[in-house]
């Protein structure tokens, strides 16, 4: 059985970062952005599920015409602890070579999902690629990856909410709280 043991981020500090977050990705970006009415040159790829609310609120704050991209891997089972296996679920529906590549994600852990992603990812070629990514628990890092954008760091803590689950439980909590098992 789980239990929440403490609300680390409240919505309305999550609102608040991401609409910091996609007002410096607005920036950044602007001067590739195409008019709207054209092809977008930007391709917002989500790794699903976790990443779910959080790309939607970040997509809207980004004030660029953006496509829209999923990718789903599996990495953890039912497990709380990262198993380093990561097996594609779900593929890209484009080819990249003509995309400037943001990649978005829930956390970076130990950063064994985004490193393998992110090779993947390079190997289609795409115009460019950056990571965007809510949450970061450095402490935990076993191979050195940083995403170019992050909302929160974070200590060691397993946590919920806003997309992030415990065996599928949790992912519409407005907020992200540390959980234990009781
Ligand atoms: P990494 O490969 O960096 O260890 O793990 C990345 C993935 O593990 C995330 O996309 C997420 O699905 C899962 N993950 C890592 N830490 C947590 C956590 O504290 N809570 C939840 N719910 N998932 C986590």
């Amino acid at each position: 059985m789980l239990e929440i043991e403490r609300v680390l981020l409240s919505e309305k500090e999550i609102a608040d970062r991401v609409r910091e977050l996609g007002n410096q990705i607005t920036e950044d970006y602007q001067h590739l952005a195409v008019k709207i009415g054209d092809a977008p040159n930007i391709l917002a790829i989500g790794v699903l599920k976790g990443v779910v609310p959080f790309y939607a609120d970040l997509c809207r704050a980004i004030a660029l015409p953006l496509a829209f991209d999923f990718i789903s891997v599996s990495s953890y089972g039912q497990a709380t602890s990262s198993s380093g296996t990561v097996r594609i679920l779900k593929d890209l529906d484009v080819p990249l070579e003509e995309y400037h590549v943001l990649m978005i994600e829930d956390i970076i852990d130990t950063g064994l999902t985004l490193t393998y992603l992110k090779e993947n990812i390079l190997r289609r070629n795409p115009l460019s690629f950056k990571i965007a990514t809510l949450l970061d628990k450095p402490d935990r890092r076993e191979v050195p990856i940083t995403a170019d954008y992050n909302g929160f760091v974070i200590s060691d803590f397993f946590v919920v909410g806003y997309g992030l689950d415990c065996m599928e439980c949790c992912r519409n909590l407005p907020y992200i709280a540390a959980v234990r098992t009781i």
